[in-house]
């Protein structure tokens, strides 16, 4: 089983940028990502609030930042962790491999949240999208619905009006229009942290319980990122605890 002296699980703004800190330390480092690098920004096509940067795209940004890693000599699999065993020797299980480390840093990210069962039925066979900017195309001059009510759900709307023939726009388990042929879904977000309950404390809204030390409950196991407890979720602050938890692992190394 090879052995690693941290595992960073999720390749997201907060897992890569964690992989540079600490491979400019000088430690080594494996990052695991179940789908591809970059996180839930490569889709925005014009990222805001980043600093220095105007009018880039995430993927853009999400590609250097990759980069940086693997050149700094940052490994990177692509293989969706399915568990974690603690102790003094973390074990990380995939499922084909098992790899060994002395710290773990989870920054797993968020997904969005999906439709209620009986939303979904009613959808039946109409296709169902998380992602505007990604699918949006697909129904150029077809009605559409939107469903959700937050800044998300406006993002959405705004950006198919520009596509759509029509956008209806409806709340959380409200019927679906029976004219439209697509459901764009903007309920919220939900932290990937499902494998970690019973190894971490998480809330009550299953974020992972930390600070702005990102230390978790339990030893050698550190948080960065929207996964975790805290109040702004966005790209510079999910940079900010890759450092920070990083600069944790490296000092628990010793
Ligand atoms: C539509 C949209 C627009 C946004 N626009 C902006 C903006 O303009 N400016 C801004 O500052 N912020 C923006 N944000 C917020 C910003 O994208 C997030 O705050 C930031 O990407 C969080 O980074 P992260 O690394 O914590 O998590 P994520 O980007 O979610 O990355 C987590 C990674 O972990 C992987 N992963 C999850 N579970 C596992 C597992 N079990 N095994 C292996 N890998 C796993 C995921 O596949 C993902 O790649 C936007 C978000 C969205 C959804």
């Amino acid at each position: 089983m090879k052995k690693y002296d941290c595992i960073i699980i999720g390749a997201g703004i907060a897992g890569l940028t964690a992989a540079i800190y600490l491979e400019r330390a000088g430690k080594n480092v494996l990052v695991l990502e179940s789908k591809i690098h970059g996180g839930q920004i490569i889709n925005t096509v014009n990222i805001e609030n980043w600093p220095g940067d105007l009018g880039v795209s995430g993927a853009e940004l999400m590609q250097k930042i990759y980069q940086q890693a693997i050149d700094l000599g940052a490994e990177v699999e692509y293989e969706e962790v399915i568990g974690v065993v603690n102790g003094d020797e973390k074990i990380v299980k995939t499922e084909d491999e098992e790899y060994k480390a002395d710290a773990i840093i989870i920054a797993t990210g968020t997904e969005p949240r999906k439709m209620s069962e009986k939303q979904t039925a009613d959808a039946g066979k109409r296709a169902i999208s998380y992602c505007a900017t990604c699918d949006g195309a697909l129904y150029k001059g077809k009605p559409v619905v939107v469903v959700g009510s937050g800044n998300t759900a406006k993002h959405e709307i705004a950006y198919l009006e520009n596509l759509a023939s029509k956008v209806y726009h409806i709340h959380h388990d409200d019927p679906i229009p029976e004219e439209a042929v697509a459901v764009f879904v903007a309920i919220g977000r939900i932290p990937n942290t499902g494998i970690f309950n019973g190894i971490v404390d998480l809330d009550q809204d299953s974020y992972i319980v930390a600070s702005e030390d990102c230390k978790t409950s339990a030893k050698g196991i550190f948080v960065a990122g929207d996964c975790r407890t805290k109040d702004i979720r966005q790209l510079v602050t999910a940079a900010g605890d890759g450092a920070v938890a990083a600069d944790a692992v490296i000092k628990y190394l010793g």
